[in-house]
């Protein structure tokens, strides 16, 4: 079993630590006989919030079933203190970046199956007992809903825990086999450790704590040319919600090699059923890597005036679809590269608390991003980036006056530039957290909206979110994330945790932009649970035909309704029509008049 603690000199130099999800707000450390005990008594203890239905005592029944599925050690109750941690000490008890009450959407227990027959076995158990179960990798999704589920009392199963190796790489064929447990940092080190790490290149998003499986299946995305980290799966094993165990494309093949190399074997492809959904708990994942490109060109542009993001973009979306550009590039305001290295306290604010714009200017001058940073990296030897960086930047500068161009010869040794250039080539950093000392006690929430890569659209968005969200006190900090023929709107909310009023006003806030949004045919590609069942509304063309889909195959795959109930807004017959959604004013996840 591999260690519990991953500590790791940040390739920057800064020591950091990174540890899996903690117990009592200590990191679970091994123990030859208890592997998962805590190592100190939990302080206070809470009550432990029955899954929906279930009685007190046909609870114990079910868990003393458990524990003798799993050993008494590989399942514990949910009865300690709410304890937050941070990035590096995320809870299993509940969603550190509570938007609701943290007490809101915890779960009853929290089991760690060793193996895919035991997640089966739990499955089957959940299936006996109709307990609603909630599948986690590392847990990290935060922002999203962390490692909460979204029914209260649910059973969470913490895969990652045990589940955690690289199972397989091949060097020849750039692919590799990830159980639940691998986080994008362990990836990365396994590649150095075993000798590949110069050949074989990773793709990670903004922080490397979280599971690769877990981004992928969440449909999260990152830097390079394999940013959509979706898109780079290929292959999966799941045990479906009867307990019956598949794997997909040539994985169904006894004996096959291809199982990394090919993903639709033959007949229906069935892997997009299982992101962002819960219709399976996949327990092994292939993902194909970047074989080394043999160079590296990170560069910045920047834009004077905040106006200028329609006209780049315009320019920007050719040289996306011919993929002059290979990269996820972002193009992001100033103003929020200025948030890594400033407290909000020392910008200057307008006396409604809002950031002043114009006076910010001499903090974003120092910084050198201009109004608009676009940051981008081509790959190859420099024969062939030098070339597309001049046509590049002459295509740029056409489009937007007072465009200007910088590598990082040309910038300071703190400039972003630096850290952008590690997330390009696939390097774990931790540089992101720095966003974290922008306000004490941060949190963050995201609105994600897909926009066209036009300039009318990306501005058209822009001006939605930033009106709507000064209107209910928050500043807008937009990041476009450019695909080849799209842009992910990323524009992060953030809030004090300890501020109730904060954090109503927030939801409230992403509320009104997702209908804002669908008013204009603008749709989310990921969302907070609490927000789940709004969005999935929004996709509801011929009188919601999408959610019909999506319920009768729930109905077929998971008739007992125990998987993940509430996720993606599908609800299994069980819950649905009984007041189980939250549409929007309601302050708990859970209403007196919800029932099974
Ligand atoms: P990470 O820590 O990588 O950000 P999480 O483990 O928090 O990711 O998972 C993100 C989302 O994906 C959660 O909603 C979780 O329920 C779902 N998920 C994660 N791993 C699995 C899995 N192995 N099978 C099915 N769903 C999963």
């Amino acid at each position: 079993m591999s260690k519990q603690v991953i500590s790791t000199a940040d390739p920057a130099g800064r020591p950091k630590r990174i540890e899996r999800p903690v117990w009592h707000g200590t990191v679970l450390e091994q123990h030859p006989e208890s592997p998962f005990l805590p190592t100190k008594d939990g302080p206070e203890k809470r009550e432990i919030v029955l899954p929906p239905g279930i009685s007190q005592s046909a609870f114990d029944a079910a868990l003393s079933d458990l524990r003798g599925l799993l050993g008494p050690d590989f399942v514990k109750v949910n009865d300690i203190e709410l304890v937050d941690g941070d990035y590096h000490a995320v809870p299993l008890s509940h969603d550190s970046y509570h938007i609701l009450d943290p007490d809101d959407m915890v779960p009853s227990a929290v089991c760690w199956p060793g193996n895919t027959e035991q997640v089966s076995k739990v499955v089957k158990w959940a299936n006996k007992h109709k307990i609603p179960i909630w599948p986690i990798s590392i847990g990290r999704n935060l922002g999203y809903g962390g490692s909460a589920p979204r029914v209260r009392g649910s059973v969470i199963l913490d895969l990652g825990r045990r589940m955690n190796r690289v199972l397989d790489v091949s060097v020849d064929n750039a692919a590799c086999l990830v159980e639940p447990g691998v986080q994008y940092l362990a990836l990365y080190e396994h590649l150095q450790n075993i000798g590949v790490g110069n050949k074989l290149w990773i793709d990670v998003p903004d922080l490397p704590g979280g599971s690769v499986m877990g981004n992928a299946l969440d449909r999260g995305i990152g830097y390079t040319p394999h940013g959509d980290h979706w898109a780079q799966h290929c292959g999966l094993e799941v045990v479906l919600p009867d307990g019956d165990i598949v794997r997909t494309g040539m994985g169904a093949m006894p004996g096959s090699d291809c199982w990394q190399l090919f993903p639709y074997g033959f007949g229906p492809y069935h892997d997009g059923i299982f992101s962002q959904s819960n219709y399976g708990i996949v327990t092994k994942m292939g993902v194909w890597l970047m074989p080394n490109p043999g160079g590296l060109r990170p560069f910045m542009a920047t834009f004077p005036s905040e106006d200028d993001h329609g006209n780049a973009v315009d320019a920007l979306r050719p040289l996306m679809v011919q993929k002059v550009i290979g990269n996820v590039p972002c193009l992001r305001l100033g103003l929020q590269d200025a948030t890594m290295d400033h407290k909000k306290t020392e910008f200057p604010l307008q006396s409604n608390g809002l950031l002043d714009r114009k006076a910010s200017q001499k903090i974003i001058d120092k910084l050198g991003t201009g109004a608009w940073v676009f940051y981008a990296a081509l790959y190859g030897p420099d024969e062939i980036t030098q070339p597309k960086f001049d046509y590049i930047k002459r295509k740029l500068t056409e489009a937007v006056p007072g465009a200007r161009f910088y590598e990082r010869k040309d910038v300071a040794p703190t400039s972003y530039l630096h850290d952008y250039a590690k997330f390009t080539a696939g390097i774990p950093t931790w540089r992101e957290l720095d966003r974290m000392q922008y306000i004490p006690n941060a949190s963050h929430l995201f609105f994600a909206p897909i926009s066209a890569t036009s300039g009318k659209d990306a501005m058209t968005q822009a001006d939605m979110c930033r009106r709507r969200m000064e209107q209910f006190g928050f500043d807008y900090l937009g990041t476009f994330f450019i695909g080849h023929r799209e842009m992910h709107h990323v524009i992060s909310f953030m809030y004090d945790r300890t501020n109730q009023e904060e954090k109503r006003r927030a939801l409230a806030c992403i509320r009104a932009l997702i209908d804002d949004a669908a008013a204009r045919g603008i749709g989310e590609y990921r969302t907070h649970l609490a927000l789940q069942d709004q969005v999935a509304a929004t996709y509801g063309w011929n009188n919601g035909a999408a959610m019909r889909l999506n319920n009768k195959i729930k109905d077929a795959l998971d008739p007992n309704g125990i998987l993940q109930p509430g996720r993606s807004g599908i609800w299994p017959k069980q819950y649905r029509g009984k007041n189980w959604e939250m549409w929007g004013g309601e302050l708990r996840s859970h209403r007196r008049d919800q029932h099974l």
